[in-house]
This record gives C-alpha cells, sequence and structure tokens, in this order.
C-alpha cells in the first residue's frame, strides 16, 4: 500500500475538492495529515451518571424521563425541559429551539443527552446539552471511546472530523503505511509505544483512558509523539547548523596590539566570565567556518565590552565589522562608546540609520564600500541592499532575541561575499532559561556570562500601589535634590505609540509642576532622533535630574549615575520587560532603589508575578519564571512568527525531556540522515524552508 504521506485527502471516501480545500486551508493534504491532527480535547460520553451525582462543571451524559416541557418568557424566551431518573431531577435550557423541537419533548419520553452542568437558580441545569429521543424498546447507548474534538474551520462540524479521522484511521489499521521514522533502540523506556497506536490511542482512547492524564499531556502516547516531534524540531536546527558549519569563513588570527591597547585604557577589569566568553569567540573567529555564537547574560553583566574585544580581533586582521542594535536609541549609545574605546586606538568609525539621508549617506557607503570604515554600526539599515562592505568578517547583532531563526539567516545572507559568510555574534538582551535556548537556539553555539562585574549591589524593589503615588513624588524629589538622578517609566497596553506618548507627556508635566526646581525631561518613541538624542545626552551629563520615559529605554541604555526607578502599572509588562527596564539602575556605585507603582487592586497572579520582581534580581531566574507563566512564544519574542508554536508538545510541560531529545537527534543525524529529513518534513514542514536559505 501507499505511504499514507503521499496519499492525497481526496483518497478518502466521501472527501470531495471543497473539503479538500477546506482542509488544505489548515495545511491538511495528506491521510498522513489527518492523522496527525490531533483532538484539542475529549469529551467522556463513555459512562451514563445518575443525575443525582452530578456536580457543577461536569460534562456528563444523562438517561433520563422528560417530566414537563415549556417555554418560559423571562429576559430571553427559553424552553425549559425538566428530566429525572430516579436519583435526581435536572432542567435543560434552550435559549434556541423549534416549534417541532419543543413539540417532541412530551411528558414521560425517554432521553439521553450529554452536556455540562451548571448551577441554576433551583436545580442543576444542562445548557443546550445534545440531546436524543429514545423510543421505549431503544437501548440506551454510550461511546465506545472517549469523544474526540478537534481544532476545526469553518465548515467542518466535529461529526466531519470524527468521520474523517475514521477512514484515516481504517486505512492505517488494514496496513496502510505510516512510515515510522524513530529508530526503534533510540526511544526512551517510557515512550516506546509504536507510533501507529499512539496515533490510534489519541484519536479514539479506550473508555478506560484516564482524560487528566491526557490532559495533563502526560499519556504514553503523547509522550511518544512529543518526543518526535522535539526531535523533528531539534532537527531542523541542527541541519541548519550543519549547513552553516560547512560554509566558509574567514579565520581570524589571534587578538594582538589593539586588544592590548584597549585593555589599557579601560577602567576596570574583565569579570573572569567576560575573559572565558573571549576565549571562545577568540577560538571560533580562528576557523575556517563562520562562528555563530550567541552571548547571553544578564542585565549589565557587559557584553558590550566583549563586541568590542570581539570588534577588535577582525579589525586587527584588516577586515571590517558591522555592529547592528535593534533601536536607534541603542545603535547611537554603541556609536559613543566604540568611539570611546576605539578612537584612541586609530580605528576609523562610521555610523548609519535609516535618517541619514542624501550626500551624508552616500559619504557614508563610500567608506564602507572602500573599506576606509573598519567598523560600522547602525540600525538593521545596515544590511539594505546598496549597503556594500569591502571585507565583512564580523557581524555583531545586539539584543537579538526579539528576531526568529529566519531574521537571523537573512541577515547572514546579507553579508555573504564572494562565497565567504562572515561571521556571526549575537548578544540576548535578557537571560533565556537553559531549557528554551536549548530548543530555540540549537543553531548556535551559546556562551554565557554568569557573573556581575564586581561592586554592584542589587536593585532593591518595593511594591507600592498607586493610592501612595504622592509618597513616591516625595522620595523622588529627595532623592534628586541630593544629586541622584531617576527614570519614570509610563507604560500603556495599547501597542500605540501615540497613546504611549501622550501618557507620558502628561506625566512629565504634572510632575514638573509638583516638583519644584526639579530638572524633568521627557523622552518616547515618538520624538525625533535628534531630539532623543539630546535628551539623553542631557540625562548623561546631568542636566536632566528626572527622565520620564515610556519603555523605549528599556533596552540597553546606560546612564550609571542613575540609581532611582519608578515604574508605573509594571502589572501591564512581562517580568522580562521589567527586569530589563530594571537594569536601566544598579550601574553605578550606589545603592539603586525600584519602586513598581501598581495599579491596585491587583489579581492574584499579577501579585504573584511582581513578587518575583521584589524578591530576585537574577535574570535567569525571573527569566525561568515568564515562561511558565507566559509562555515561549512571549519570552523568545517569536509569538507572531509562530516559530515556537508546536502541535504535540509544549516547551514547558515537557522539558524534562529535551535533554534526550538532543541526544537522540545528534544521533539521528549522524547515523540515519534520511529519518531526519524525514521527520523534519513531517513535523516541521512549511517551517523547513528557512534551512534551504
Ligand atoms: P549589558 O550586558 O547589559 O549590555 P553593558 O555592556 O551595557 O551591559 O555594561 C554595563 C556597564 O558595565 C557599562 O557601563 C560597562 O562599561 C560596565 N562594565 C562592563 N564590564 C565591566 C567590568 N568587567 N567591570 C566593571 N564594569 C564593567
Ligand atoms: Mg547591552
Amino acid at each position: 500500500m501507499q505511504a499514507l504521506d503521499k496519499q492525497p485527502v481526496t483518497t478518502l471516501k466521501g472527501v470531495g475538492p471543497r473539503s479538500a480545500e477546506r482542509l488544505a486551508s489548515i495545511g491538511i493534504e495528506t491521510v498522513e495529515d489527518v492523522l496527525f491532527h490531533l483532538p484539542l480535547r475529549y469529551q467522556d460520553r463513555t459512562r451514563v451518571t445518575p443525575i443525582g451525582s452530578g456536580r457543577h462543571g461536569d460534562h456528563l451524559v444523562i438517561n433520563a424521563r422528560v417530566d414537563k416541557a415549556q417555554v418560559h418568557y423571562g429576559r430571553r424566551r427559553s424552553l425549559l425541559v425538566q428530566v429525572s431518573d430516579g436519583t435526581g431531577r435536572m432542567l435543560l435550557r434552550f435559549f434556541h429551539f423549534s416549534n417541532s423541537q419543543k413539540n417532541g419533548f412530551s411528558k414521560g419520553v425517554r432521553i439521553s443527552c450529554f452536556g455540562e452542568v451548571r448551577r441554576g437558580p433551583n436545580s442543576l441545569e444542562l445548557i443546550h446539552p445534545e440531546y436524543r429521543l429514545l423510543s421505549e424498546d431503544h437501548e440506551f447507548e454510550v461511546e465506545e471511546s472517549l469523544t474526540p474534538i478537534y481544532a476545526t474551520t469553518e465548515g467542518m462540524q466535529q461529526q466531519s472530523w470524527r468521520d474523517l479521522t475514521d477512514k484515516a484511521l481504517a486505512l492505517m489499521d488494514a496496513g496502510g503505511a505510516l512510515r515510522e521514522l524513530l529508530p526503534e533502540s533510540l526511544l526512551p523506556a517510557t515512550t516506546a509505544i509504536s507510533l501507529a497506536d499512539a496515533i490510534h490511542t489519541l484519536h479514539r482512547p479506550p473508555p478506560h483512558t484516564a482524560v487528566r492524564q491526557i490532559e495533563a499531556g502526560e499519556h504514553p502516547a503523547q509522550q511518544r509523539l512529543v518526543c518526535e516531534e522535539l526531535i523533528g524540531h531539534q532537527l531542523s536546527l541542527l541541519k541548519l547548523r550543519q549547513q552553516q558549519k560547512s560554509q566558509n569563513s574567514f579565520r581570524i588570527s589571534h587578538a594582538g596590539k589593539l586588544a592590548a591597547g584597549l585593555y589599557h585604557q579601560i577602567p576596570f577589569q574583565l569579570t573572569s566570565a567576560q575573559q572565558r566568553v573571549l576565549q571562545e569567540i577568540d577560538t571560533d573567529l580562528q576557523q575556517k567556518h563562520p562562528m555563530q555564537r550567541l552571548i547571553q547574560g544578564d542585565v549589565g553583566s557587559g557584553k558590550t565590552i566583549v563586541a568590542a574585544f570581539a570588534a577588535l580581533q577582525a579589525i586587527e586582521a584588516g577586515y571590517q565589522v558591522a555592529v547592528m542594535a535593534p533601536t536607534e536609541l541603542l545603535a547611537e549609545q554603541h556609536r559613543k562608546n566604540f568611539e570611546t574605546w576605539l578612537q584612541p586606538l586609530g580605528i576609523q568609525q562610521a555610523w548609519l540609520t535609516s535618517r541619514l539621508k542624501g550626500k551624508k549617506r552616500e559619504a557614508v557607503l563610500e567608506q564602507v564600500i572602500s573599506g576606509e570604515a573598519q567598523i560600522v554600526i547602525g540600525t538593521h539599515a545596515l544590511f539594505q541592499k546598496d549597503v556594500i562592505f569591502k571585507r565583512l568578517a564580523l557581524v555583531i547583532v545586539d539584543e537579538q532575541h526579539r528576531f526568529g531563526v529566519h531574521q537571523r539567516l537573512a541577515l547572514r545572507e546579507k553579508g555573504n561575499s564572494g562565497g565567504k559568510v562572515p561571521h556571526q555574534l549575537i548578544m540576548t538582551a535578557t537571560p533565556i532559561p537553559r531549557t528554551l535556548a536549548m530548543t530555540a537556539y540549537a543553531d548556535l553555539d551559546l556562551s554565557v556570562i554568569d557573573e556581575l562585574p564586581p561592586g554592584r549591589s542589587p536593585v532593591k524593589t518595593v511594591l507600592v500601589s498607586d493610592q501612595r503615588r504622592d509618597e513616591i513624588i516625595d522620595r523622588v524629589a529627595l532623592a534628586c535634590s541630593r544629586g541622584r538622578q531617576a527614570y519614570w517609566v509610563c507604560t500603556l497596553i495599547e501597542e500605540s505609540e501615540s497613546l504611549q506618548a501622550q501618557a507620558a507627556e502628561e506625566t512629565a508635566n504634572q510632575l514638573s509642576e509638583e516638583l519644584e526646581g526639579i530638572r524633568v525631561g521627557l523622552v518616547h518613541g515618538r520624538l525625533k532622533a535628534e531630539q532623543k538624542e539630546l535628551v539623553m545626552s542631557a540625562f548623561k551629563a546631568g542636566e536632566i535630574d528626572l527622565l520620564v520615559a515610556t519603555t523605549v529605554i528599556e533596552v540597553g541604555v546606560d546612564v550609571p549615575n542613575a540609581s532611582l526607578m519608578i515604574i508605573e502599572n509594571p502589572e501591564r509588562l512581562g517580568l522580562a520587560q521589567l527586569h530589563q527596564l530594571r537594569g536601566r539602575v544598579g550601574r553605578g556605585e550606589q545603592q539603586s532603589h525600584c519602586a513598581l507603582l501598581y495599579k491596585s487592586p491587583l489579581g492574584e497572579t499579577a501579585k504573584q508575578r511582581l513578587a518575583v520582581m521584589r524578591d530576585t534580581t537574577d535574570g535567569f531566574e525571573i527569566a525561568r519564571k515568564d515562561l511558565e507563566i507566559r509562555g515561549p512564544g512571549e519570552v523568545l519574542g517569536t509569538r507572531q512568527t509562530g516559530e515556537m508554536e508546536f502541535r504535540v508538545a509544549d516547551v514547558v510541560r515537557d522539558q524534562k525531556l529535551l535533554p534526550q531529545v538532543q541526544q537522540m537527534a545528534q544521533q539521528i543525524l549522524d547515523k540515519h540522515p534520511q529519518a531526519a529529513e524525514a521527520l523534519i518534513a513531517r513535523w516541521v514542514g512549511h517551517r523547513e524552508k528557512y534551512g534551504a536559505v
């Protein structure tokens, strides 16, 4: 029999062109695709429950007789049918009903219903249950397996899904080839069940199956598929990495005089974590294949200086370096830092953002193409078509983790010249939990700066209700009068830049009225880049005491003298974002403070989340909590791209499988390359194209 992944859905009886089109719209084209369209959840209709033991919230089947039926004219016209089975009474409530439907409920008729039990005004109720009227000689029937509920698309009822999957399962059971792709020897004991069995069980769980076990994702049949999906995903990234490693890059020898010059110049010693990471980079750069390295480090751990040393190594070998930041504000700051560090060493630096236009831009492009510019710093404008490098050997991307794998690839392609691909160094804004990094960044090598520069005392954080806003304002006044600087961060749920800007503007006005003698500045996303720069430099120079800002200052801004931060409505932000914001203080010698000025009353979850912020300043710990609370898409910033969306796996729930998955994927790639391809096709499918870039 033909392999099921080669049989179009139309080979199933009853699937015509129209259904095929509907199925295609949700990515289902073959019989195998149907089999992998697994139920979202299940209903237990395998048992009849006596009415007397029904509870609020239960989903259950009851068999009963109709006592009476009447139309009730209340706020909404409804049909009320009272039924009983000798153990109790229950009310069926319908809002939509026809006359003939109503007339069917005559006294004494036998009825079988399925629905969710609700507490009604006088008794337990089933709202709009599914029901069947039974004749006297008709046996009560129950389902033989748990009833699957499928994710669906317009025009497909649950019943159609059941019919469709029935047919696909029948084909599979009749010996249709569903390829077993995982080599049996590799499967962990707990998941050692055949793929066909796993699929069958999940579509039609036998009556004794514990729904709760399935709902928790812990059923062996699920774990079997979860394992396979995670392996498929891992393989796609490992393959990508393999491809990268087969490309050629520039061999760059050891760091030399320039690095020594920079060491000499900076007023601090590198931490041993920074040194270790630099060592890793140094080794990578000497290889003939491109480096693909991700540096993780907590906020303030000193990633930028590490990037500067890496840049010097490439520059000394005669190559160009590009440094890309996600926002102008941050790019601007890198420009200043690198200028301070590199200019004394005689290095030519160029600057490129999308607002550079006309003659100035042409002049910069000329410096880049001639090779005169040794290091080019900017935003994504660096990678526009007309920006041509003479000999780009290293691309440094800061705070990249809001971009997904395809952006990484696109970026690398742009740097491709003469068959050589530049080395890539990526720095994340905030730490990512290890398990998640293993899944999302399996195509990269990881370095971790797990140490903060000495002398930093952790920021002290307090939670304050907005009812005590005045006290906080007094505190700001006191701090500023003593020469300290502060941030006041305004947040809004709306993504709209202009609303955010407006809110910040109002706050700034109000605060400058209340805080006499205190110099208040304002920065938000709607300001022109030059204005932003002016404000930031004034703040950095100590000419502004209190900087009112939107979350534009979230990433990277570095003003060591600022030691107080107020965050309004922190309950609206994710933990990683709060951590990132708070990282703007605690950069200097003095003890820093952060007040989370929340809107009361706080819900229970919000309370817990803010308590995490109060109780720890460890970014890795916070990232773990954030992952639990918000899931991987949010933590990685890839929710929109769907990159970390799995069909059966759940990175948080299934993280214990990840170390095994990683090993198995590597073994499969090494020893069973064909199975690897097929696994990628099965589980990653449309996303595989990224691997081909
Ligand atoms: P992040 O890792 O958040 O990007 P930065 O690179 O902005 O952190 O560094 C934060 C601050 O710490 C900067 O002012 C930087 O100059 C300083 N710094 C970096 N490394 C050290 C070190 N080893 N000792 C002291 N200060 C350091
Ligand atoms: Mg940084």
